[in-house]
């Protein structure tokens, strides 16, 4: 679905300009147009609603739930601890997208069921987005700030960056560079018959092997840190990706999960040769594989706003924001959306950080958008809903 047609949010002076049109972005324009602000412009260098979910998960399924009965019916606030993925609307139109769209093959949306719903939750609420429009670099005027875009510069008070976190990191392993990283990697049944190494055990790696269980003749995934079975208990992970951990314990099935540092992976002409050293055991491990794939991890796109003064974390693959997710040293430059979960969240006062899911930033895009109602334009009588 393009929506490259409508053009709204010409470049000029704006109160708040949102970069992205994930459900981060979207969830955040759409309680930013109740905040009462008059000039948000909302741009994306997409063509249609849904951010990442219009590509990833590679393998089609969401890890997190949307089940569309439930205790409680839709549309109640009760309801949506049972649909993890729609976005939050304030009128029932807007509410409980998801399971709308879903076949019941399995538990979980697939990946075009969500992008779905995000299409709809756009139309529906109203939400409007100039697609087609990338933002390039950022400077400072007496104003505020001036993004330069593919279409020309947007000046604005405010800025938000609800640009995701699907940049690919790669470990700073040595020769790891000569692989794919997660977003590269093939369809399933390339990897017929092969053996295949996965760097990282986390979401995407176990994504990886659970969609190449029934290609791959032998999955390794290896990383230094053991998985964490009690954490795996709750985590959305177990619902979809087990598998490859359950076969790995049972034994004799092809699918091994290891602990242990890679110390450098060679490349050869018909395969690679990992060198690692166990973590959780004593030893050396050097494995040929056909395949090896990075599922090392994701940065967020923050492009120039370092050299604005926005402070990184986490290896510089995050802003570091405060508990309203503002930039802790470029006020004014605020994230939505997964680069939420970068925040510490509001320890003081007992709420946690945020998550990196849609159940938990949704909410936070909420608040968010109250938030900067309140501290930039408060004096002009705007309110939050
Ligand atoms: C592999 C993988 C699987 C995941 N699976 C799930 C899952 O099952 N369930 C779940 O809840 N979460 C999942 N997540 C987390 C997921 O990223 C978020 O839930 C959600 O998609 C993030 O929304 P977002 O709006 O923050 O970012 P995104 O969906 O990534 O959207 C970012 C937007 O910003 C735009 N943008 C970026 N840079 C620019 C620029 N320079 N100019 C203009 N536009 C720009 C992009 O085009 C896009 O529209 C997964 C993440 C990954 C990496």
């Amino acid at each position: 679905m393009e929506q490259l047609d409508e053009r709204p949010f010409p470049p000029g002076d704006y109160d708040v300009v949102l970069v992205g049109s994930g459900p981060g972005g979207l969830q955040t324009a759409y309680s930013l147009a109740r905040t009462g602000i008059p000039r948000c412009a909302v741009i994306s260098r997409d063509s249609a609603p849904g951010g990442m979910f219009r590509r990833f998960p590679l393998y089609q399924r969401l890890i997190s739930w949307t089940k569309p009965d439930a205790p409680f019916d839709r549309g109640t606030r009760e309801y949506e601890w049972y649909d993890h993925n729609s976005l939050v609307g304030d009128e029932r139109a807007h509410q409980a997208l998801a399971p709308e769209f879903m076949d019941r093959a399995f538990d979980v949306p697939a990946r075009r069921e969500m992008e779905a719903a995000l299409v709809e939750f756009a139309m529906r609420g109203g939400v409007r987005v100039r697609y087609g429009c990338e933002w390039l670099s950022t400077r400072r005027d007496d104003a505020g700030f001036v993004l330069e875009t593919s279409d020309g510069e947007y000046r604005c008070r405010v800025c938000v960056f609800a640009i995701g976190v699907t940049d690919p990191w790669v470990a700073p392993i040595p020769g790891l560079e000569a692989a794919p990283h997660y977003v590269a990697a093939n369809a399933p049944e390339r990897y017929q018959g092969k053996s295949v190494f996965i760097v990282g055990k986390r979401n995407s790696g176990f994504e990886l092997a659970q969609g190449l269980l029934p290609w791959a003749r032998r999955i390794v995934l290896g990383s230094p840190r053991p998985v964490d079975t009690t954490i795996l208990a709750f985590s959305p992970l177990s619902i979809r990706y087990l598998s490859p951990y359950t076969e790995h314990i049972r034994g004799g099935s092809g699918s091994y999960v290891v602990d242990a540092a890679i110390e450098r992976v060679e490349r050869h002409t018909d395969g690679y040769r990992i060198h690692a050293s166990g973590t959780t055991w004593e030893g050396e491990l050097e494995l040929d594989s056909d395949e090896v794939i990075a599922a090392t991890g994701f940065r967020a796109p923050v492009r120039d706003l370092p050299s604005l003064g926005v402070a990184m974390v986490n290896d510089g693959r995050m802003p570091a924001q405060t508990p309203y997710w503002e930039s802790i040293s470029t006020p004014g430059i605020y994230f939505a959306g997964n680069v939420m979960q970068a925040s510490p969240g509001l320890r003081k006062h007992g709420a946690t950080s945020s998550s990196g899911s849609v159940n938990g930033f949704r909410y936070n895009a909420r608040v968010l958008a109250r938030h900067i109602a309140e501290k930039h334009f408060s004096a002009r009588g705007f309110r939050g809903s």
